[in-house]
């Protein structure tokens, strides 16, 4: 099961890896800056190929910490989550939280092409919003994008269970 245990189900049909890049909406992008972990919150858009190769572009300022450690190690890790809803149980160990999530490890590369950053802001409105935006060339040259290429990654749904074991003996 690559991971999950029995309270949790992977993720495979490509609906359900889009439901979750159509509504997260914000990723925490995991980078490593000489062997210290920074994480950092980002919108982004992607794209996901007929093969279910998945880019993700995420924009900025042109300068910064997140930019300056890809631009030293390209080798990100990103995660987010969706349809988030907290359950509750007659002891501790029953409350929990029902959630969709991605994973994914891959390499930054920054877009430098004007052409291509006007795509990537589109790309970037459209997954937010659901809106068809277009940008000028003078936009586009103001802001970092850097595209997300990411490599392998997995999904999961937790779903909120109907009956769990318990181990603990709290009450409340
Ligand atoms: C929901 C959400 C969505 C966001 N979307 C975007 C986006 O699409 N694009 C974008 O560029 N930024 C976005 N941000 C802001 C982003 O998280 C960073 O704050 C910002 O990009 C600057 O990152 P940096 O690495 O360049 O930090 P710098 O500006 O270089 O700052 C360096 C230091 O400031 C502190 N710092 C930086 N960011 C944060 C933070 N978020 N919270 C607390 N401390 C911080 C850290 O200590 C860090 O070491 C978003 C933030 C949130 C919460």
């Amino acid at each position: 099961m690559n991971g999950m245990t029995r309270r949790e189900l992977q993720l495979t049909d490509r609906a359900d890896i889009l439901h979750i890049l159509n509504t997260a909406q914000i990723l925490h992008l995991g980078l490593c800056d000489d062997g210290e972990p920074y994480v950092v919150p980002m919108n982004y858009g992607y794209e996901m190929t007929d093969d279910g190769r998945l880019f993700l572009y995420v924009h900025g300022a042109v300068q910064g910490k997140k930019l300056d450690i890809m631009r030293k190690n390209p080798r990100i890790f990103v995660e987010m989550e969706c349809d988030i809803a907290p359950f509750t149980g007659d002891v501790a160990c029953r409350y929990g939280m029902s959630y969709r999530s991605l994973m994914g490890r891959g390499t930054a590369v920054f877009v430098d092409d004007p052409q291509e950053k006007m795509h990537a802001l589109s790309v970037l409105m459209k997954t937010q919003t659901g809106e068809d935006f277009t940008f000028t060339e003078p936009l586009a040259r103001i802001v970092a994008i850097v595209r997300l290429e990411i490599d392998e990654y997995t999904a999961k749904h937790r779903p909120t269970p109907k009956t769990r074991p318990c181990s603990s003996d709290s009450t409340h």
